[in-house]
């Protein structure tokens, strides 16, 4: 009997040393991720552990994927009389936003960039603590004259998909160059691309497609000076064929609209988003972060 005992207890040791997670002992300056990050305990729900091989060290350190949320808005601004549902869902107004800011300060969440968000990925950059993006689609005129200052108050980093003809001519809907310019100096924003037209990429032709990936990506580099290495599927439209194309084109990030948290382990040009409905109050926002 006792024999049994000391070979049950053999074994459970045995299974207990096993499934501790490995400690890491490495100079932190190497890690690519921090263990010490709540989004790991709260919001993953992916326990796949992934390896990464330190660069300096040459050492295999198994690590919990890290969820990121990548917030997807498109305008911010007050709300006019005779707006459809859809239009109010597109558009949190200013002071909503503001809450929504405050909350991820409070928090401590660090915004990245999907540029920053990219080197993290390539082992370049280390994984801030309570990582979390704000991506603006479509380039609408109230992200620089409201969203933008609230960013810019709390000193967060935001990327904006532009449709990039509003780049070649000006109207009074969306950013016009000079206000992206100016965005883009202040260090805070990326600028990624949303094609030329805003088109349709599974219906468009192979070659228009084509030219709407390759285009966009010159002419925000005419326009802005700004290398766009992040794409964002209008109407979150993606297929096979756009994807080779954003490869071919230097993008290396790409976010759709498909709902839920981004991780290392998605094909980095399909990543998932958290669409911010307008309409929402700040007690949904709190439970979207939180993966509810
Ligand atoms: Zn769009």
């Amino acid at each position: 009997m006792k024999n049994i005992i000391k070979i049950v207890l053999a074994i459970a040791i045995f299974l207990g040393t096993c499934l501790v997670v490995p400690t890491i002992s490495t100079d932190m300056g190497n890690m690519h991720y921090t263990l010490n990050n709540p989004q790991i305990a709260s919001n993953n729900n992916d326990s796949t552990l992934i390896h990464k091989t330190s660069p300096q060290k040459n050492e295999i350190i198994n690590l919990p994927v890290v969820n990121i949320p990548i917030l997807m808005y498109h305008d911010v601004a007050p709300w006019t009389k005779f707006m459809t549902k859809l239009s109010k869902s597109l558009m949190v107004q200013p002071d909503e936003f503001n809450a929504q800011m405050d909350y991820l300060e409070k928090n401590n969440y660090t915004t990245i960039t999907l540029k920053e968000l990219n080197l993290v990925w390539e082992g370049k950059m280390v994984m801030p603590k309570n990582p979390i993006v704000l991506t603006f689609d479509d380039g609408d005129a109230g992200v620089y004259q409201y969203a933008y200052p609230i960013l810019k108050k709390h000193n967060f980093k935001f990327v904006v998909f532009l449709i990039t003809k509003f780049l070649r001519f000006n109207t009074n809907f969306y950013m016009k160059r000079s206000q992206v310019k100016e965005i883009l100096n202040s260090g805070l924003c990326e600028a990624g691309s949303h094609t030329c037209d805003h088109i349709n990429l599974q219906r468009a032709s192979k070659d228009f497609a084509y030219y709407e990936i390759s285009q966009s990506k010159k002419d925000i580099e005419k326009y802005l000076s700004f290398d766009a290495t992040s794409f964002a599927y209008p109407g979150g439209r993606f297929s096979d064929e756009a994807i080779k194309d954003l490869k071919k084109n230097g993008y290396n990030i790409a976010v759709t609209t498909i709902y839920g948290f981004a991780n290392e382990n998605q094909n980095h040009l399909l990543l998932k988003r958290i669409r911010i409905d307008g309409r929402e109050p700040i007690s949904t926002f709190i439970a979207k972060l939180k993966g509810y």
